[in-house]
């Protein structure tokens, strides 16, 4: 039973249960999917409050280039590029025998953004660094208006020292909070779920970063996470599953792609769609991204998420509408996955509702897709990422050759304008993977072939 319902009934009611409880790849279309003026009015979010955060992002940027000298050049705005996968898109010509139809075909390398070389570096940054500030202004530390490198000085450092912050996570999260709460100079303490991988924990670790590991899953460790901090009067959780601040910080990149795809004279308009793929977790990151991007796009964007087949909790939470009420355990799903980044079995309920209808669809990926997707994203572009960051990639061809895909695109009115599409993966992480784990990665994928 599960919500009072038997597995039958489930099965009965949502008739993709069963290749999900199979593991097997999936392709869902969001049936909830509305146009965007319409989805809008029930969201409690809006541009400006995206827009504000961007605002806050460029206060800070003069510290952030003073204390993590790898931003200097891009002057202390954490940024990423956007690339051309040309190859890569050949390549899977190749393997399906059959064209992808399609303009542009890009990948957006967030695993390369600085700090942390993840997705992370946005939304979690972006709490740390709001928190820090809202401290700053109540203790009259900052009165709001000054050039704030002063965060970098020692009665800011001293200041921060007092007050702690925790956050729980599958690695890079906590990657994220730990060094730039660290850098500021608060107490911080990362409560890692099993999946975490070692050279996280030691990379933490070394910048003074208090880890604690749980046998369990991520779940477990933001509970345990929560709880612990909850007994801090000085103590502050980094929410991944409720948080505005996580979620507005990672709506950022909206509006600086807007300025990317200007700059390669890529045009987002009602006879040239945009597509866009994003591996999802707890939901926070691709939501966020996916929120702003439509927030800019409207109906011209259609974002879809993707998850590993074992670890399928915001496509469940979507599709049954019960979000974080149920998780894929319930289903008798292990949540056991080699995309550690993607290693959550209930998903984030506040993105899910946030999602409910500006969502296109979801699909799910095994493991040994995102090894193959591994191998090939290497062999062909020369580009190393993490498996989870591999995600987005089988959304092309599910899209442009996929019997759900034609499903969509007739719905969408699309058939015509995909000659003129362009479509972006998402890559969420890799570029701190050291180089032997990577070369294990690229073993295993070998192993795949
Ligand atoms: C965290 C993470 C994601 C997904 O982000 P969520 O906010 O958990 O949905 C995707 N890829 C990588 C590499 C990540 O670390």
């Amino acid at each position: 039973m599960v919500l009072g319902k038997s597995l039958e009934r489930w099965r009965r009611e949502f008739p993709l249960l069963e290749e999900l409880i199979a593991t097997e790849e999936v392709f869902w279309l969001n049936p909830l999917y509305r146009r965007f003026n319409d989805a809008i009015t029930e969201i409690p979010l809006s541009l400006k409050d995206v827009e504000d955060a961007e605002e806050r992002l460029d206060k800070f940027a003069p510290y952030i280039a003073k204390v993590f000298p790898e931003t200097k050049e891009s002057k202390g705005i954490i940024e990423s590029p956007i690339v051309s996968v040309s190859n890569l898109k050949k390549q899977m010509e190749d393997m399906l025998n059959q064209p992808l139809i399609c303009k542009d075909l890009l990948l957006k390398c967030d695993s390369h953004l600085p700090i942390s070389g993840s997705i992370k570096a946005r939304g979690g940054i972006y709490e740390v660094l709001k928190h820090a500030e809202d401290l700053a202004l109540k203790a009259g530390l900052l009165a709001g208006d000054e050039d704030y490198s002063i965060f970098a000085e020692d009665n800011f450092r001293d200041f921060f020292s007092g007050y702690s912050i925790a956050v729980g996570s599958t690695g890079n999260l906590g990657l994220s909070i730990g060094i730039m709460s660290a850098k500021l100079g608060f107490k911080v303490t990362v409560h890692m779920s099993a999946d975490a991988k070692t050279w996280k924990k030691d990379l933490l670790r070394s910048k003074g970063v208090r880890v604690i590991e749980y046998p369990s899953d991520y779940s477990k460790a933001v509970e345990e996470g929560r709880k612990q901090a909850a007994k801090d009067p000085k103590g502050y959780f980094v929410d991944d599953e409720n948080s505005v601040n996580l979620f507005l910080g990672y709506a950022v990149a909206a509006l600086r792609l807007k300025d990317q795809l200007k700059d390669l004279n890529i045009s987002v308009d009602e006879n040239h769609p945009l597509f866009v793929y994003l591996p999802c977790g707890v939901g926070g990151g691709p939501g966020g991204v996916a929120f702003g991007l439509k927030l800019i796009f409207k109906d011209h964007v259609h974002c879809f998420f993707a998850e590993p087949t074992h670890s399928p909790c915001m496509l469940l939470g979507c599709m049954t509408g019960e979000h974080d009420q149920v998780c894929v355990q319930d289903f008798g799903i292990d949540n056991i996955t080699e995309a550690d980044g993607l290693a959550v079995g209930r998903a984030s309920g506040f993105v899910g509702k946030m999602m409910a209808n500006l969502l296109s669809g979801i699909y799910t990926v095994q493991d040994k897709t995102l090894f193959k997707m591994l191998k090939a994203m290497a062999d062909t572009e020369g580009i190393f990422i993490e498996p989870s960051a591999l995600a987005g990639v089988p959304g092309v061809y599910n899209l442009l050759s996929s019997k759900v895909g034609e499903q969509y695109l007739m719905a969408q009115g699309l058939r015509d304008q995909i000659q003129n599409s362009s479509h972006i993966i998402w890559a969420t992480g890799g570029n701190m993977v050291p180089e032997s784990e990577m070369k294990s990665y690229y073993q295993k994928a070998e192993y795949y072939q």
